[in-house]
């Protein structure tokens, strides 16, 4: 029997870094080609196309590169390929899978991965995650599930995954809901069934600006108050707790508000925004009057990428139904 055929993108990020002499720090050099060859067992499994799109530390990563990562998948998928495996760096990891996620219109999976530990350190992770990522994304089950992150045996939902830690080999969680599945002995076990998925069109601007600011304690409103001077299209707001703002920032917000839309997400790391809890000047109540969106689930930067995309696409109007669950 023919195996499937499987492609394989490499970005860059720890997974590929190597020093290139002892004592040098670790840096993006390990191409696709030679990553594959840290998985020999992934020969009996599928009929691989590996491509290195790029070597970069994932913080340089940007979304034109990624718009152009995208289009090499789906072609992938034209091609017969029956899912798509990026490895790239993690610090970067939850945001690329979201915006993948936010536009990938196929039934066959597209998952990332990545790896904590260098090439060539002790008990490297990388060829343990990229063979994981490979059966996730040549698994039947999961069609359907738009785009994973498979990382330290387990599979986590683009949507939802977080890089909660800076250094740990278990450095992804996904807050609240838990991780998709998770691998043992090498089958996929999904601990949840698929969900309902919204995708955009692509964009046909890339040159939109969306600020992302988080409140803290006692911060003055400078940057706040030049947003719109600075011709930023849109702006998101990691707010205290669930949703807020101090009090000098909720009468500036209401004057960007009118202007570009504003969404406040919960700089906390775990939980939704609320809708109607709190009636103070720069809680959400007042804040959702003065005209901007509060982001649900959606964490800070995820909603980044989410009004970015829609500013590209001219569809910030469909902002509200793409922030609710249903
Ligand atoms: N820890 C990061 C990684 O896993 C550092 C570099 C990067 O994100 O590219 O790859």
């Amino acid at each position: 029997m023919e195996l499937p055929k499987l492609a394989i993108a490499a970005l860059g990020g720890t997974v590929s870094m190597q020093a290139m002499n002892a004592g040098e720090g670790v840096t993006p050099i390990i191409s696709g080609e030679v990553l594959l060859d840290s998985v020999p067992e992934l020969a009996t499994l599928a009929r691989v196309n590996v491509e290195t799109l790029g070597l970069l530390p994932s913080a340089s990563l940007d979304f034109e590169f990624l718009l152009s990562v995208l289009s090499w998948a789906s072609f992938q998928i034209r091609q017969g390929a029956v899912g798509v495996v990026i490895t790239q760096g993690t610090d970067t990891l939850e945001e690329t899978a979201t915006f993948f996620d936010f536009l990938w219109d196929h039934d066959q999976p597209l998952v990332l991965t990545g790896a904590m530990r260098s090439a060539a350190s002790a008990g490297a992770d990388g060829p343990a995650n990229l063979l994981d990522a490979c059966r996730v994304a040549l698994a039947a089950q999961s069609r359907q599930r738009g785009v994973q992150v498979v990382m330290n045996g387990q599979i986590h939902s683009a949507s939802v995954v977080r890089k909660t830690d800076s250094l740990a080999l278990q450095a992804f969680s996904s807050p609240i809901v838990g991780p998709a599945g998770m691998l043992v002995e090498n089958a996929i076990h999904y601990l949840h069934p698929p969900t309902q998925r919204k995708v955009l069109p692509l964009p046909q601007h890339t040159t939109q600006r969306i600020a992302l600011l988080e409140a803290s304690l006692s911060a003055d409103s400078l940057m706040l108050e030049n947003i719109i001077e600075l011709a930023y299209d849109g702006l998101v707001i990691a707010g205290f707790g669930a949703g807020h703002v101090p009090e000098n920032w909720a009468g500036v917000i209401e004057t960007i508000a009118g202007t570009i839309p504003v969404i406040i997400a919960t700089r906390t790391g775990s939980g939704p925004t609320a809708q109607s809890t709190y009636g103070f000047m720069g809680g959400e109540m007042d804040l959702i009057r003065k005209g901007a969106s509060m982001a649900g689930f959606l964490c800070p930067r995820k909603a980044r990428i989410l009004l970015w995309l829609l500013v590209g696409c001219q569809q910030q109007h469909r902002l509200a139904s793409y922030l609710s669950k249903d």
